[in-house]
């Protein structure tokens, strides 16, 4: 199973992908979170991709095609896997099409997850991440039994630095202009469905497993 989860910053990819992995026991291939990682290391390409990241910019389309590229490649992959943020541009979706054809593959899904622009706001600015396992919080809408502390490991918790309200105001433009023409891209495919994505967080994996299992 090969699923694309399209959406704007904080409609749940990462919530939903999450889930995704452990029901189906296929990776989530996060772009977002393999750059955030390259980041706290100190690579080269985290030097590169910091800057854009800390304005909600884009990281260049070689960058991350490179990154998929690669990713794709490992052995965990063989089973499917869901995109998750990637591709985030036309021409990344043209050279992701490259890349596929090339192994022989194809995408099953494209899940468009929707959700209204203050309800996103409201997502982000509460988005808390624990910082030794990954596992996603908010502080209203999913909060952790203890404050600042994750349910699954007792790691502590944090606020990505892009979740700040100038940065997400950036990302959904960004969004707006780069991303969003993907939807009609895929529409012409034929692979895409859209996705309510407003609701209880199970609610709303409960319409993506009947689309993905039909
Ligand atoms: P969100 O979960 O809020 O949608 P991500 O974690 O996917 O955010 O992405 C965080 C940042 O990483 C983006 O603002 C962008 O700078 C960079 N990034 C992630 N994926 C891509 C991509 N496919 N193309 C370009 N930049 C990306
Ligand atoms: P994305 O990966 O698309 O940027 P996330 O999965 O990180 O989005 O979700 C953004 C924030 O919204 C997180 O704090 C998450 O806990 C919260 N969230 C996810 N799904 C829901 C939902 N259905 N209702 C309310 N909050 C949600
Ligand atoms: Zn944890």
């Amino acid at each position: 199973m090969r699923l694309i989860l399209l959406g704007p910053p904080g409609a749940g990819k990462g919530t939903q992908a999450k889930k995704l992995v452990e029901k189906y026991g296929i990776p989530q291939i996060s772009t977002g979170d393999i750059l955030r990682e390259a980041v706290k290391n100190g690579t080269p390409l985290g030097k590169e991709a910091k800057a854009y990241m800390d304005k909600g910019e884009l990281v260049t389309d070689a960058i991350v095609v490179g990154i998929i590229r690669d990713r794709l490649q490992e052995k965990d992959c063989e089973k499917g896997y869901i995109l998750d943020g990637f591709p985030r541009t036309v021409p990344q979706a043209d050279e992701l099409k490259k890349a596929l054809s090339e192994m022989g593959q194809s995408i099953d899904s494209v899940l468009s997850i929707v959700v209204a622009n203050d309800e996103l706001i409201k997502r982000l600015t509460g988005r808390r991440t624990c910082k030794e396992c990954g596992a996603g919080y908010h502080i209203m809408f999913k909060a952790p039994k203890t404050e600042g502390v994750c349910d699954k490991c007792q790691g502590p918790l944090f606020q990505r630095d892009d979740d700040k309200e100038e940065t997400i105001k950036n990302r959904l433009a960004v969004y707006n202009d780069q991303t969003e023409p993907l939807i009609e891209y895929y529409k012409k495919d034929g692979a895409l469905v859209d996705i309510e994505g407003t609701g209880g967080i199970d609610e709303i994996f409960g319409r993506i497993c009947a689309v993905i299992e039909k």
